[in-house]
């Protein structure tokens, strides 16, 4: 086992054993009472962690990754008929601008370099000069950089100003705070495959229940239309083949995430490994992209060392066992990233931290 390199990318993660093991449960169909329960189960383990999140919201789980999740949410809630406002900092907000693209969706976007903060004094003035908007899309954690984007000023200004919040939450699901309550989003995508230390396979959003009574879809997509997910999941079923086995491991680790207290132990075990990497590696010549007080628990990007590009450092690195992350797009010749969740200790932090020294800064 420690032979395979430790998963330094933002997901797929580093499996705990018993996550691994669970994948093993029997074959099932997704047409049987066992398959009922297991869904069930997962939907009310989804929902409780954040626990006020079970009165006004359904988990609506898919099989598919992240993106899946976050398509269908765009997909299915953004109206055809009034304009979608996009906060875009990184490659995750332009994405969400495409999938409204592609849906012909009418669409605005507020658009910041990569990295940089969102400026509400400019959300604001988007919402109050363009009454034809009336939904919000926001990256929660900005995978891209890893900027933790701060959504209380976004969600206050939803709110004054009676806009629909959606958020793509799939790199902070589970590991930082998320404000069902103060916020009141419309709704959360967010996969299992992060910060909840399943497998890739497995997305889900958190939807405001009252929607799937008041509203109708806007879906122009068979398979991405959570008004049909719900309607099965009511009784626990499954209008498509479900990946089964991914949902095994999702119901495990999700006990593994309950028996280790929650988003907040993972959030404090979290910020304690990148504090340790956010402090050495700067040390050693290879700065922090953000602020420091800028960056999620789960992420952190830093400039690369003198002398290297992304893919010498890569293969470095990989020869030492740990898989590292390249910046996207023009960022790649910038910046590499180290994600610090699923199955990782200090340790882990520790070994990573000598092999720079060691192999990447000697004689620096
Ligand atoms: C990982 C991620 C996604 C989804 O990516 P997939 O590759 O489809 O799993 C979406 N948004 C953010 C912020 C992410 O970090």
């Amino acid at each position: 086992m420690s032979e395979s390199p430790l998963l330094m990318n933002p997901g797929p993660v580093t499996l705990t054993e018993s996550v691994r093991q669970a994948m093993q449960r029997p074959d099932i169909c997704h047409h049987e009472q066992v398959f009922f329960d297991l869904l069930l189960g997962i939907k009310a383990k989804l929902l409780d962690v954040y626990p006020v999140a079970s009165r006004d919201y359904e988990a609506i789980v898919m099989t598919g990754s992240g993106t899946c999740a976050v398509e269908a949410m765009v997909n299915s809630l953004a109206p055809s008929d009034s304009k979608t406002l996009v906060i875009c900092n990184g490659v995750y907000g332009e994405r969400m601008l495409e999938m409204l693209r592609v849906a012909n969706r009418p669409a605005v976007a507020l658009t910041f370099e990569w990295g940089e903060a969102i400026d509400l004094q400019r959300v604001e003035t988007c919402l109050i000069d363009d009454d034809g908007i009336s939904h919000v899309l926001v990256v929660h954690n900005e995978t891209t950089t890893g900027r933790l984007n701060s959504l209380d000023g976004v969600a206050a200004l939803c709110q004054n100003l009676k806009r629909h919040l959606m958020i793509d939450a799939v790199s902070s699901f589970g590991g930082e705070w998320i404000d069902f309550d103060y916020w009141s989003p419309l709704a959360v995508a967010a996969s299992a495959n992060k910060c909840l230390h399943a497998v890739p396979g497995i997305a889900f959003v958190l939807v405001q229940r009252q929607q799937f009574v008041q509203q109708q879809s806007y879906a122009t997509s068979l398979y991405l239309d959570l008004f049909c997910y719900q309607k099965f999941q009511q009784q626990g079923g499954a209008p498509f083949t479900s990946g089964v086995h991914a949902l095994y491991a999702l119901d495990a680790a999700l006990d593994e995430f309950y028996k280790r207290s929650g988003w907040q132990a993972r959030n404090q075990h979290y910020r304690q490994l990148a504090s340790r990497l956010r402090e050495a590696l700067p040390a050693m010549g290879m700065a922090l992209y953000l602020p420091e007080d800028a960056f999620c628990s789960m992420i952190t990007s830093f400039h690369l060392p003198e002398g290297f590009n992304y893919q010498r450092l890569h293969d470095l690195l990989l020869d030492e066992g740990f898989v590292i992350y390249a910046g996207q797009a023009a960022l790649n010749g910038v910046l590499f990233r180290l994600a610090n969740m699923g199955s990782m200790e200090m340790a882990d932090i520790e070994r990573l931290i000598d092999v720079f020294q060691e192999k990447v800064c000697r004689g620096s």
